[in-house]
């Protein structure tokens, strides 16, 4: 990548390898990986791994002790090498459609953000992050004034689902409800570029989608990208497209647009962008996903309808178009609500399928590309 595109401000930090006691995160491997780590560092049989893995990701638990078909001498050893360390949360907001904004903490300071956004039928949807900040300077986004800190660790993606379903069960049982709402739908939206971290995400999807775990299904998880070629070719080589959705944060229909307002653009054009999605085989039925966020007289005209017609109007897919929600750390404007409407019905007489996406909490700075760590916070800490 160019200079520009890797803007880091502030030392990036590698990974962290492990807990305070130098114990490496239970919730980071995936099933076959944990009963091989079992098997190899503890000389535990390998269905050990089954039992612990469901322990983790399908009851949440805090504790080894809390595992009870293990042994007490094999608890013990676990215990000693494998730690069950959990995202600490600083607050969460409320806004008044319903969204939720996590602010969370990893172990060495990090902070992190994601956003629960209830859907018509009583699911949820996730926004995840995927990186602490993000290297990838696209202009309107408030994560870019951040720069980028570092991957997050598998454990540390996966653990935000794990916080938003505590949430959920905890306002349950505020209620009085006796079911809890669940997590229904992921999309890797929140802070950083997710194929940049791939390795941890695509491991993250592997624990969140297992059936001994959350079992979320595959089809109601999106990952999106920026735009970054070589690891979008290899999620298509991969096959990733066959378990998830592809989302790409298209927002321009001419290089020239493109360049200044992401400037991952310089290093690859839209051209070869949409010829790397082109190649990315995908399930049956499945259409990638063109986010598109209108601003003000930069991505709006007539001309650029026609334009992106010409681009993706061949292919399986569908344009989110998201009206601009502006935050200060951007220039932009949202377009008039009649420059929106246009927009749309031009897109629709042209045939593409497009729909647009009202911005959900943002009176709490949740809302696409307005994640920076700051914004009002309704209330502290969960409800008791
Ligand atoms: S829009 Fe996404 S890729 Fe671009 S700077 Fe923001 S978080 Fe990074």
């Amino acid at each position: 990548m160019t200079s520009t595109i890797v803007a880091i401000r502030g030392p990036a930090r590698p990974l962290p390898k492990g807990d305070a006691r130098g114990r490496v995160n239970l919730r980071g491997m995936s099933r076959d990986e944990l009963g091989a780590w079992l098997q190899r560092e503890l000389e535990m049989k390998r269905f050990r791994g089954d039992q612990v893995f469901a322990w983790l990701h399908a009851r949440r638990v805090a504790d080894v002790e809390a595992m009870t078909d293990v042994s007490a001498r094999d608890r013990a050893r676990i215990d000693a090498l494998g730690s069950l360390e959990r995202l600490s949360v600083d607050a969460i907001a409320r806004a008044a459609d319903g969204t939720r904004k996590l602010k969370l903490r990893t172990a060495d300071g990090q902070a992190i953000e994601s956003v629960l956004i209830p859907n018509d039928d009583r699911g949820l949807t996730l926004c995840v992050s995927s990186q602490a900040g993000c290297c990838l300077t696209c202009a309107f986004c408030a994560t870019a004034s951040l720069g980028f800190r570092r991957n997050l660790a598998t454990w540390e993606i996966v653990d935000q689902v794990y916080q938003a379903q505590d949430l959920l069960e905890q306002e349950a049982s505020a209620e009085g409800e006796e079911w809890p709402r669940r997590v229904t739908n992921l999309v890797f939206m929140g802070m950083g570029e997710p194929l940049a971290n791939y390795n941890q995400v695509r491991r993250a999807v592997e624990i969140l989608t297992h059936d001994r775990g959350a079992a979320i299904a595959g089809r109601r998880i999106t990952i999106s990208s920026a735009g970054l070629v070589p690891a979008i070719e290899r999620f298509g080589r991969e096959g990733l497209g066959h378990e998830v959705g592809l989302a790409i944060s298209l927002n321009a229909t001419t290089d020239e647009v493109r360049d200044r307002i992401m400037p991952i653009n310089t290093r690859w054009k839209i051209a070869e962008l949409l010829a790397a999605v082109d190649r990315v085989p995908l399930k049956r039925r499945r259409r990638v996903t063109f986010e598109y966020v209108l601003l003000a007289d930069v991505n709006d005209s007539d001309d650029d309808v026609r334009r992106l017609a010409q681009l993706v109007g061949r292919m399986r897919c569908q344009i989110n178009v998201i009206p601009f929600n502006p935050h200060p750390h951007a220039p932009f404007r949202r377009p008039s609500q009649r420059r929106i409407d246009r927009f749309m019905a031009l897109c629709r007489e042209r045939g593409l399928r497009t729909f647009i996406r009202t911005p959900r909490g943002d009176d709490i700075a949740a809302a696409c590309g307005q994640l920076a760590l700051e914004g009002p916070t309704a209330d502290a800490g969960r409800p008791s």
